[in-house]
């Protein structure tokens, strides 16, 4: 039990949910890209377009993830079967569409791109946080910039790519389990939310972010709810949808799902998504803890705060307002791609900590 405590203590790090803007990340790992860089704008169009455009599609698409997800993703949580996408589509495509595929209905799909650093176009239209993110996530993301883009308009895949990269974190998965408040929390069959802290608001989209795939067995047997957590599975929904879209001439969503996928994927790329404890083996977790039991918590305390010191410092090196640098991005290419600031240095401090302003 107590080694369950010290890795809910762990994965309760309060800045751990996520670790802020993707776009940015995206933006620099992916311009160079000639695919990325040589495409033809794309124009924009509601999610509804896709949907009527290609409801029969999709219908057989989410049937197909179903199946697939049913056999292949550890622990998954079927899908109720009154989620189905009904056979004839409803006058409300949208609200059927999120509730299939079993994210919050109440996010906003936003219309907008986030300029890169020090590119915003101040004469366009600018949306505000909240006319993007739903409440729960307003707080750590709502220093972002939001070009508001149109119907019909053609922007560049590598906007629409890099800015959906950070959408997931809007509110794709909050209040989803079963002890969630909210109206889906008791539809769509997740059951009880198996981390996270109620004291944060954003914490319900954890297990969605966050995947502990590489444990011993033993973590596994005395912890079961660390298997309880499905990004990948979220980033198949996605590039299947980016597939679909792709293949049937919109190329708009395609680029946003692919995004949204991509997320998943970023996420899972960070040390602090990744394991309950980085950089701590298994026979020092149980020392720590052993130590613990016998009056000494002194080091498991700092174990603690180590984790939660480290992943706010990985959130905040690619803040817009810190040293353009994050994710996909290591150390060294940073340094190439990144003019520093007076009063910035590289630091070696944890393996994600790249730039940090001192
Ligand atoms: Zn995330």
């Amino acid at each position: 039990m107590k080694l369950i405590s010290l890795l809910l203590l762990c994965t309760m790090a309060p800045t751990a949910w996520g670790w802020s803007n993707h776009t940015v990340g995206s933006y620099l790992a992916l311009q160079d890209l000639p695919a990325l860089r040589d495409a033809s704008p794309v124009e924009v169009e509601p999610l509804e377009r896709f949907l009527s455009d290609q409801y029969p599609a999709i219908v057989v698409l989410l049937d197909e993830q179903e199946r697939f997800a049913r056999e292949h993703f550890k622990q998954y949580p079927p899908r109720p079967d009154n989620l189905k996408l009904p056979a004839v589509p409803s006058d409300n495509l949208r609200h059927d569409f999120l509730t299939a595929l079993r994210i919050n209905p109440q996010i906003h799909l936003a219309m907008v791109i986030q300029p890169l650093p020090g590119k915003d176009l101040p004469e366009r239209e600018h949306l505000q946080a909240d006319q993007v993110m739903v409440e729960q996530t307003l707080s750590p993301w709502n220093r972002q910039r939001f070009i508001r883009v149109a119907d019909h308009e053609k922007v560049a895949p590598l906007a629409v790519l890099a800015s959906a990269a950070d959408e997931p974190d809007y509110g794709h998965d909050i209040n989803l389990f079963s002890d969630n408040p909210g109206d889906v929390a008791a539809l769509y069959g997740f059951g009880p939310q198996p981390f996270g802290d109620a004291r944060f608001q954003y914490s319900s989209q954890a297990p969605f972010h966050m995947g502990f795939f590489h444990e011993s067995p033993v973590v596994y047997a005395a912890a079961g709810f660390l298997e309880r957590s499905w990004p990948d599975w979220r980033a198949y929904q996605y590039m299947g949808l980016a597939r679909l879209a792709f293949a049937s001439g919109h190329s708009y969503w395609g680029y946003r799902f692919l995004g949204w996928g991509l997320h998943h994927v970023q996420d899972l790329t960070q040390p602090y998504h990744a394991k309950p404890l980085p950089g701590v083996e298994l026979p020092s977790l149980l020392l720590l803890e052993g130590k613990a039991l016998a009056g000494f918590a002194e080091g498991k305390q700092a174990s603690i705060e180590r984790v939660a010191t480290a992943t706010w410092k990985s959130r905040n090196t690619s803040r817009p307002g810190c040293v353009a640098c994050c994710a996909p991005v290591s150390r060294i290419r940073c340094s190439m791609l990144t003019p520093m600031p007076p009063g910035t240095r590289i630091t070696r401090r944890t393996p994600w900590t790249t730039c940090v302003k001192w």
